[in-house]
């Protein structure tokens, strides 16, 4: 369950740093477009042809860039909050692996137990079904011999 913790703080940090990434790369572009429109604009009213043809293909380039640019950080844009919506159902996963959802009751005292407790917390009740041997094999509950050695299993 750490892993899962891990997985899901890099899901989140990926999303952030994607979704700021996008954000300036979007504001950036809108920029240049502006940017570019003034350009083809100021070329419209210069006196000199040269300018003119200089800016308006300069600018009508820069626009071009910027669209594409400007698209590409909008997809981002649209992933990363795409994203946020995938790690809100890894919150509540992330709880669940941590106990505070999945838990089991000891059958003897009652006490909450997460669901992956071998033993209870508070009367040592066995919760988990299973009895360790000695040798490391794990045994039905109900066993009073160890599958494996043959040893007779202390409860
Ligand atoms: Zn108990
Ligand atoms: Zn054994």
């Amino acid at each position: 369950m750490n892993k899962d913790k891990k997985v899901y703080k890099e899901a989140k940090y990926g999303k952030k740093s994607l979704l700021v990434f996008s954000s300036v790369l979007f504001a950036i572009s809108v920029g240049v477009i502006a940017f570019g429109i003034s350009l083809v604009v100021h070329g419209c009213k210069s006196d000199i042809s040269s300018q003119i043809a200089f800016n308006i293909s300069f600018g009508v380039m820069l626009i071009l860039l910027a669209l594409a640019s400007g698209s590409i950080s909008l997809v981002m844009l649209i992933t990363a909050l795409g994203m946020i919506n995938t790690n809100q159902g890894s919150v509540k996963d992330g709880n669940r692996a941590m106990g505070t959802i999945n838990i089991v009751k000891c059958a003897k005292c009652g006490t909450e137990l997460s669901e992956n407790a071998q033993y209870c917390t508070n009367c040592g009740q066995n919760v988990a079904g299973i009895v360790q041997c000695e040798c490391g094999e794990g045994n039905n509950i109900d066993a009073h011999f160890c599958s494996k050695c043959g040893k007779e299993l202390k409860k």
